[in-house]
């Protein structure tokens, strides 16, 4: 037996839950994505996506992408630093760039190499980085790759963020790092104390808009703009693989920054860019995100209802203020069950265990979509109730 079938033969945490019959993960659907999936042959309310503008299955995305598919064929076959860099990633750029209101914006194939390569750079020996202890793991491991000094403060907690800080040099270079929306829990960063905080000691500032995009501000261009705090952050990122309808992330910022990112960022030069058809869909979603105001005012208005009805029915939802809705259960086995016995009622939601939340705050997470309507998410509700109270979660 090899080294590593002798160790990981013992590994059967999943097992377990699969004997159990309630083994929530990589569950397969067979067809497009929407407010109603097919898995195993059902129809199922799809409410654990990410897609918050709806706009994963629109024609005219999907088009775009063929478009791009039939001109560009299906790969770019090398990085962007080399071959890869086709006119469609450059025009991306420029575009997120002008959205984002900064000066220059780099794309990347995913989100979770933004945040690995970029922080992996940015900061270094003899610098400081902070993040908040609920970041999304793609920035954990970025802050592990750089050298820079790593700190972290508790969730949303601006005295223990200033405590920290003070403890600094003041000339020191100190990146604070944050989720604009908390991915799990649907809460907002404390941008406006978080920039206070940048000027008293002397810091700089990136901001995570995976959830942000196509839900906060104007036009949908995040929590950054929401706040009318774009100009204080230094760097942004965004991802693709949300509000964008397709795979792939970006960085924006000032042109030096961006610069230096560009040529020494190794997610991004040793990794080959983002497919033609990624690409082209993330640019069309854009301009839908840009043209059609309807839609946040749509998520807005199901997210609203949905808010509200589980208020009503009792469910502890935390302090979500997005699409983003907590439903807590604080025990991983009935998490599991929950999902389970949902998905039996034709409801999809997932669950959130440590390492994504603390052991004691397990929860589903009930995500809407401007697609959503009132019918289903209320269906949704009524489904949830039913088995929450079965479970004796709420009364
Ligand atoms: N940041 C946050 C806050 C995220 O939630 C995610 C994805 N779940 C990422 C970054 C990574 O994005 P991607 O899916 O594009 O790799």
């Amino acid at each position: 037996m090899g080294q590593l079938q002798e160790r990981y033969k013992s590994y059967r945490e999943p097992q377990k839950f699969m004997e159990a019959g309630v083994y929530p993960y990589f569950r397969a659907i067979t067809s497009k994505q929407g407010t109603e999936v097919e898995m195993a042959g059902q129809k199922v309310l799809m409410f654990g996506s990410n897609a918050y503008t709806g706009l994963t299955g629109d024609e005219r995305i999907i088009n775009a992408a063929k478009e791009a598919l039939d001109k560009y064929g299906s790969g770019c076959a090398g990085s962007r630093f080399l071959n890869g860099t086709l006119d469609l990633h450059v025009q991306l750029e420029k575009e997120l760039a002008e959205f984002e209101g900064k000066e220059d914006c780099l794309c990347f194939s995913t989100g979770f190499s933004v945040n690995a390569g970029v922080l992996a750079v940015v900061v270094g020996r003899g610098d400081y980085i902070i993040c908040d202890d609920r970041d999304h793991a793609s920035i954990v491991d970025g802050r592990r790759l750089s050298f820079a000094k790593q700190l972290h403060y508790k969730h949303n907690d601006m005295e223990d963020l200033e405590n920290i800080l003070k403890t600094l040099p003041k000339e020191a270079v100190k990146l604070i790092v944050v989720d604009g929306v908390f991915s799990m829990e649907g809460d907002l960063c404390k941008l406006p104390e978080i920039v206070e905080l940048k000027h008293k000691y002397n810091c700089s500032i990136m901001v995570d808009e995976a959830h942000g995009v196509g839900v906060f501000g104007r036009e949908g261009r995040g929590v950054c703009d929401h706040f009318g705090l774009t100009d204080e952050v230094d760097l942004i990122m965004g991802t693709f693989s949300k509000s964008l309808a397709s795979i792939g992330g970006f960085i924006a910022g000032d042109a030096d920054t961006i610069n230096f990112i560009r040529h020494t960022c190794r997610t991004y030069i040793f990794s080959a860019s983002d497919t033609p058809a990624a690409t082209a869909a993330a640019m069309e979603a854009l301009h839908i995100l840009k043209s059609e105001p309807e839609r946040l005012e749509a998520l807005w208005k199901v997210t609203k209802y949905a808010l509200r009805r589980f208020r009503e029915e009792g469910f502890e939802i935390g302090d979500t203020e997005s699409p983003i809705i907590p439903l807590y259960v604080h025990d991983i086995d009935k998490t599991f069950l929950v999902t389970k016995m949902a998905f039996d009622a034709g409801v999809f939601i997932n669950p959130v265990i440590p390492p994504a939340c603390a052991p004691q705050d397990t929860l589903v997470r009930f995500a809407l979509m401007a697609s959503h309507t009132e019918e289903q998410v209320e269906r949704g509700v009524q489904a949830l109730t039913k088995i929450f109270k079965e479970l004796e979660i709420i009364k």
